[in-house]
């Protein structure tokens, strides 16, 4: 009863950027079932409990990184047998785009592996942004750090999402990562929303840390203001040759708090179950939609490592009532959380008809 109460209250508060990391601790440690009721309390106040927003990704520059990530194939420190290519032509990462599109996807992400973007490479991305955006789709980029001026110019180009991960916990990032630091990409973080883009920012789990920087991570998160609108919880995915080839495995429980965690932590945001989903039972993968998953990227290459086909995805959808969230480019901030508003009341009384037939049954 209390857990049911405290739960509802939750479902209804305010985003939160004062995370403890106790209360987060606390989260973690509720019973499973606990957690993951709360998690779908608090989803199902703030979204279609059965959509999933899907996004596609593109690498449009691979290989041959100067950054040092130990889990990362495109890092140069590493032989992981990746072939490296340059920038792609504009027309190619277009053609792509069409293809996304017409597989389903609603958001076309497209990452470089550089530390940051040279100005004449930025030119090329600029013009990709454009000519994406005029098929319909929403666009993401990653590009590696960008200044001021830089994230000005991707704004003005009509770039809707920038990607930028935090990886890990701020204590646990040097084990990770040598060639830059956490302020550098709270910096990045902090110059893009500036710019006025929408921020994508989360985290990989299965490095070898411990359940302290799981903690750790989902506060850095939370205490980004507004909190990013994408935050992706990837599960590493070992590639040979990377220093984490050999990394312990996390319990697929422990990835699944994780997700219901952040669902709790930051109501509004998508939650993506991101890299390492090809790996993932379908019923790890359901678990993470009920905890609040509720974005995922299909169809061709998850950057550099494989991602399930999008058939497969579609059978799953198929098979748990899922479908793709349709969400309009045109549509502003406020036309989205009137939507959502719209939804909570939908979802209200689905609930309360749903209460009545169960009294009527008794
Ligand atoms: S994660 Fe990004 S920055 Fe790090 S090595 Fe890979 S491509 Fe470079």
């Amino acid at each position: 009863m209390t857990t049911h109460t405290t739960a509802s209250h939750a479902a209804d508060a305010a985003p939160r950027h004062d995370w403890t990391l106790e209360e987060i601790d606390a989260l973690f440690a509720l019973p499973f079932n606990d957690l993951l009721f709360q998690a779908q309390q608090v989803h199902r106040a703030h979204f279609d409990a059965n959509a999933v927003q899907v996004s596609t990704l593109l690498s449009i520059k691979t290989g041959a990184c100067p950054e040092d990530c130990k889990y990362c194939p495109q890092s140069g420190h590493y032989n992981t047998q990746l072939e490296k290519e340059k920038l792609l032509e504009i027309e190619k990462v277009v053609a792509q785009a069409k293809a996304a599109k017409e597989a389903g996807a609603s958001r076309f992400c497209m990452g470089a592996a550089w530390r940051s973007p040279r100005d004449k490479d930025l030119l090329a991305v600029e013009e990709m942004v454009r000519q994406v955006k005029a098929l319909g789709l929403e666009t993401c980029m990653t590009l590696g750090m960008v200044d001021g001026e830089q994230a000005t110019r991707l704004a003005a180009a009509g770039l809707d999402y920038y990607n930028h991960n935090l990886d890990t916990s701020p204590d646990y990032y040097g084990e990770i990562i040598t060639t830059r630091t956490y302020s550098d990409r709270l910096e990045t973080l902090a110059t893009v929303r500036d710019a006025g883009m929408k921020v994508c920012s989360g985290g990989i789990l299965g490095m070898g840390e411990g359940a302290q920087d799981r903690s750790a991570l989902l506060q850095q998160l939370a205490r980004l203001s507004p909190h990013p609108e994408s935050v992706p919880i990837n599960m590493l995915v070992k590639v040979p040759g990377t220093p984490l080839e050999n990394a312990e495995d996390l319990d697929p429980l422990t990835f699944i708090r994780a997700i219901a965690v952040a669902r709790i932590m930051m109501p509004q945001s998508h939650v993506r179950l991101s890299a390492g989903r090809e790996q993932m039972s379908e019923s790890t993968q359901a678990l993470a939609f009920l905890a609040g998953a509720n974005s995922i990227f299909y169809g061709d290459k998850l950057l550099t490592t494989g991602n399930p086909q999008a058939e497969r995805d579609r059978a799953l959808f198929a098979k748990l009532g899922l479908h793709p969230e349709r969400r309009d480019t045109c549509e502003d901030d406020t036309q989205h959380s009137e939507r959502l508003a719209q939804q909570a009341q939908r979802n209200a009384q689905a609930e309360r008809a749903a209460a009545l037939a169960v009294d009527a049954s008794v």
